[in-house]
């Protein structure tokens, strides 16, 4: 790492969420100085559960933070989907050995606001890294080849570039894309975190559990070293509804799903109150770079939750935004166009997996009786082999860990993805779910 910073004037990150921080690390890891503007009185993220795959620990060991996260992360042991109708086991990924050999990472669940104590304390760590609360980014004019940024306040700063880290509703996208407010989804979730001693006993599983069930479905695993559980469960509802992390009442919340059998409807009982979410969600875009600004995580692509990748992609996002600075040599234009070819179609394809992977969740009817039929004996090397293109790591974020053994060389300038893509063909005896802690 050069002494001095390579860039005068600095990136201006909109936003220091989990993809904005990670963004500010890796930046400032090959030099760049950054300053991270976030709106909120203090940086911090809610209060809850977050699963990570292998694809994410990458990134956290290419930003030199892979052993905090990991230290306060809970290693399930599998990743189930549940019939909450009938209540038999349709999928189970084994997350084992054969898991982490091929995939060089663990899968794991850990608490969002771990994750974001840990990049906030490497940003801390770097003197080239600015950190701004009460910084609300209003707009931007481009300027030569660099930014002005403008606050909400009037104040304006001079950046070499700005990137747009500024979640769902991006100030940043609205000038780049201009598609307005992301429309509600339709996904109302409900979200509860429970005392490990409150979560029913029968349930207390070392696995990411999915209940599906008509449109419907059902999450929950442990956190923090088995303190606690977390709890999402989402049903499909009318589009126009609202709903922003206010409280909801058991009475509200549980003849949504009653078409679940008693185990499951024995979890949804135990919360005295939950959280109330609308999720949000935009199409895939070809284009979110302008000049020497562009975005990353939510502003750029944000996904339904279904395939638990949200914040998986803006880590990767961010890795590849510092690699792209960094080989252009602070020529952030060239950088940002680079970036965006890296990462338009993986996450495009992330989002709209995500869809259809939620048409299969809620399936009803002969519907639902197809769908587990399907995945019925399956092997856990097919699944293993289903999962390839989302969690092997791209070459880029394995190219960006100092420490990797082997690493990959970074990819030619046309690849977005691994060649190796396959669809689930084989089959594997069926396993009740395990219940052993690790
Ligand atoms: C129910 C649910 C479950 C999920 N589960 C998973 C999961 O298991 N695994 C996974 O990988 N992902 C999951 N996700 C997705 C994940 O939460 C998001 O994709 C991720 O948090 C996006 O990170 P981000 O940094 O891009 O945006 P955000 O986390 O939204 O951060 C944006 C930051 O920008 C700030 N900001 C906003 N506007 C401005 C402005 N104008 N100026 C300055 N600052 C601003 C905000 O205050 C915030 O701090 C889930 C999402 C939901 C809804």
């Amino acid at each position: 790492m050069t002494r001095s910073p390579r860039n005068d004037r600095p990136v201006v990150i909109a936003g220091g969420g989990i993809g904005g921080l990670a963004c500010a690390l890796g930046l400032a890891q090959r030099g760049f100085r950054v300053t991270v503007l976030e709106q909120a009185h203090q940086f911090g993220e809610l209060g809850a559960g977050i699963q990570l795959g292998p694809n994410a620990f990458h990134v956290f060991d290419a930003l030199g933070v892979g052993p905090l996260v990991k230290r306060d992360a809970v290693f399930i042991e599998r990743l189930l989907m549940m019939d909450g109708v009938s209540g038999e086991e349709v999928i189970s990924v084994p997350l084992d050995a054969a898991f982490r050999r091929r995939f060089g990472n663990p899968y794991a669940v850990t608490h969002r606001a771990d994750i974001h104590r840990a990049l906030l304390e490497g940003c801390r760590g770097l003197p080239r890294v600015e950190l701004r609360t009460h910084a609300k980014v209003a707009g931007f004019a481009q300027e030569g080849r660099g930014v002005s940024v403008q606050l909400d306040g009037g104040e304006r700063i001079a950046a070499a570039a700005l990137v747009g880290a500024d979640g769902l509703y991006s100030q940043v996208r609205s000038r780049i894309v201009g598609d307005g407010d992301p429309p509600a989804s339709g996904h109302m979730c409900y979200r509860a975190v429970l005392a490990a001693e409150a979560m029913p006993k029968e349930l207390r599983w070392a696995s990411a559990t999915l209940w599906a069930a008509p449109n419907t479905h059902i999450v929950h695993y442990p956190l923090r070293g088995w303190k606690l559980f977390n709890l999402v469960a989402t049903v499909v509802r009318d589009r126009a509804m609202g709903g922003h992390n206010e409280e909801a009442s058991p009475e509200e919340v549980l003849p949504l799903f009653a078409k679940n059998c008693e185990l499951p409807m024995q979890l949804m009982r135990t919360p005295k109150a939950f959280r109330r979410w609308m999720l949000r969600f935009r199409p895939p875009v070809a284009n979110w770079t302008q000049g020497a600004v562009t975005l990353l995580g939510d502003a750029a692509h944000p996904t339904l939750q279904y395939m638990a990748q949200g914040a998986c992609m803006a880590l990767e996002d961010a890795v590849c935004l510092a690699v792209a600075a960094d080989a252009a040599d602070g020529d952030f234009p060239a950088a940002f166009q680079r970036y965006q070819a890296l990462r338009l179609v993986r996450t495009a394809r992330v989002q709209l997996s995500s869809i259809m992977l939620g048409h299969l969740f809620h399936a009803d009817g002969v519907a639902r009786l197809v769908r587990n039929e399907i995945y019925r004996d399956r092997t856990p090397a097919s699944y293993h082999q289903a999962l390839e293109w989302i969690y092997r790591a791209p070459d880029y974020v394995v190219a960006a860990n100092p420490k990797a053994k082997g690493r990959r060389k970074p990819p030619p300038a046309r690849r977005t993805q691994p060649k190796r893509i396959r669809t689930m063909t084989a089959r594997k005896p069926k396993r009740a779910p395990s219940k052993r802690r690790r």
